[in-house]
């Protein structure tokens, strides 16, 4: 019998996205259009809004007047632009990123960009075009790459640089890519709007292949907080990350180790920790054995009185912006919003946000509207498998918030953490873990409490108002038999008229009512409404 003989070779990670481009959500032209457009713009917001700078974005998707299943994307950003020697890894080199640090971005796999370009190269066979100015920097420097997929390394096909003469810093990336507009059209349009209602302070404008033009202007010039960089707390490490970070470390000694590799690590609290659990404190950090290493592991997941892991790595939005995101798109008559504290998750901290709009320009519908975000991303795909979904349809019960379905409600859920728990590789929903589900319902119940105290006042007034109503009908009918009664005996009374009993009248009701439904400043405004 002949052997077949198995054949073992290694391939670059260019090549295995190459091979599995649907793991990076690029499974069809539909697809692949939408995430090209989510890619390119999420790199753009992170190079503003990430490093405070008010973002202006102007997204572009054309179709080839020939070959129309070729689209050309193009976005331009007023970003910290990025240096020349990285522009070509950044756009030819997969898993080559400046976000590999702890810190909330919203790209964090160094894959996006160059996803984009892979895609693009096996499907339409164009360059990748960016043009780029550093912040501070007086040139303006352009770049056409291709990447060499076998040894993942990019081809620079053209190279080109000139003095700048405005003051523009930014990037531009333009990328021709196989697509299918028709069936991506929905997703792109309605993910550039959930974008918008997130970066109330951007302004964004994307023009389609059809040539309609959406612009979402900046409604205010509040931004969160740039995230900062942070170190890892003892808790969210894993036995690998610890072992490169005892090879890499400058500390002399396991003491200095733990007090400068981690976060709210103190001397004390490291002193306390190592006799704890028998360390030696002068030890040096590289000469730890193997057993060691997994006894350090243990002890530092164990102990439980290191500080909280701190979270301004993270980024929320805050309840501010989400109420005037929400307002400035949805137009509703009631928002609420809530940010509520950082809960830990497997070492890492997670803040999450709801926010609530209701009445308005909402349509009516028979369930929530639920906007997701992850890190400021909005998910669209693999609603109904979202910890957010089940929250806001199986756990809340709505009538007791005084709603009955159809109604116009909108819920906004914004998660954000440097680990999130998606379900699956697609990164479109996240899995029900008992700590987000609770948070996430928490919050529900915050602004949905808000929304109810909202409804009862406004049943109540409209109850007076119909009250009113009623109360006022009646003037003309009792003015006529008073004008009757008073004017004719009474020569003194002569001049009391039935008008300006109805006046009276009616100045006495609104005093006793308040405010009168809107319209109605007279008695007849009342007679002609009830007739
Ligand atoms: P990721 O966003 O996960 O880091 P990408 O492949 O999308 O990975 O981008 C790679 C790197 O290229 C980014 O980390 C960033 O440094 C740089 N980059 C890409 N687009 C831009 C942009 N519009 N402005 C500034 N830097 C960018
Ligand atoms: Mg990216």
């Amino acid at each position: 019998m002949a052997m077949s003989v198995e054949k073992f070779k290694a391939i670059s990670p260019a090549e295995f996205f190459y091979r599995n481009k649907e793991i990076a959500g690029f499974s069809n032209p539909a697809r692949a259009l939408y995430q090209s457009v989510r890619e390119l713009v999420e790199n753009a917001l992170d190079a503003t809004d990430a490093h405070g700078i008010l973002p202006d974005i102007e997204i572009r998707i054309d179709r080839d007047k020939v070959k129309t299943y070729v689209y050309r994307i193009s976005v331009k950003d007023n970003g910290i632009g990025i240096p020349p020697q990285y522009v070509p890894e950044a756009f030819g080199k997969v898993l080559f990123s400046s976000k590999y640090v702890l810190r909330q971005t919203r790209g964090m796999f160094g894959l996006g960009a160059k996803m984009v370009v892979l895609y693009g190269q096996m499907t339409v066979g164009e360059p990748v075009e960016v043009i780029t100015s550093p912040i501070g920097s007086r040139r303006i420097y352009a770049f056409k790459i291709m990447i060499d997929i076998k040894e993942n390394k990019p081809v620079i096909l053209h190279r080109a640089s000139w003095p700048k003469n405005s003051d523009w810093h930014g990037t531009f990336v333009k990328v021709a890519i196989e697509g299918d507009w028709g069936r991506a059209k929905s997703r792109i349009i309605e993910y550039i709007r959930r974008t918008a209602i997130v970066t109330p302070y951007a302004n964004i404008t994307f023009r389609t292949p059809d040539g309609d033009v959406y612009i979402y202007r900046r409604v205010t010039k509040n931004m969160p907080p740039p995230p900062r960089e942070t170190k890892p707390h003892p808790h969210g490490v894993d036995l690998e990350m610890l072992r490169m970070m005892l090879r890499s470390t400058n500390a002399k000694t396991l003491l200095d180790f733990l007090v400068m590799e981690f976060q709210g690590v103190g001397k004390v609290t490291a002193e306390r920790f190592l006799s704890r659990y028998g360390f030696d404190p002068g030890k040096d950090p590289r000469t730890l054995s193997q057993a060691e290493i997994e006894a350090l592991y243990k002890a530092l997941r164990e102990y439980n009185e290191f500080r909280a892991p701190r979270s301004d790595h993270l980024s929320p939005i805050g309840a501010e912006l989400i109420k005037i995101g929400l307002q400035a798109i949805l137009q509703p008559e009631f928002v609420e919003a809530v940010t509520r504290k950082p809960v830990v998750y497997e070492g890492h901290p997670i803040i999450v946000e709801v926010g609530i709009a209701f009445g308005g320009a909402i349509q009516p519908s028979e369930t929530p509207i639920l906007f997701r975000y992850a890190n400021k991303i909005p998910l669209l795909y693999d609603e109904k498998t979202d910890v957010a979904w089940k929250v806001i349809t199986e756990n809340i019960d709505w009538s007791y918030y005084g709603v009955q379905f159809p109604a116009p409600l909108a819920i906004l859920v914004h998660i954000c953490g440097t680990k999130i728990p998606y379900k699956g590789v697609g990164k479109e929903s996240v899995a029900d873990v008992p700590v987000i589900e609770s948070e996430i319902e928490n919050g529900v119940r915050h602004v949905a409490r808000a929304l109810k105290t909202y409804l009862i006042k406004k049943r109540k007034e409209e109850e007076l108002q119909k009250k009113a109503i009623t109360l006022v009908k009646y003037i003309p009918e009792i003015a006529r038999s008073l004008a009757v009664f008073v004017s004719k005996p009474n020569p003194a009374t002569n001049g009391v008229t039935q008008e300006l009993l109805e006046s009276k009248l009616f100045e006495l009701v609104k005093m006793k009512i308040g405010e009168l439904p809107k319209g109605i400043s007279s008695v007849r405004d009342v007679v002609l409404s009830v007739e």
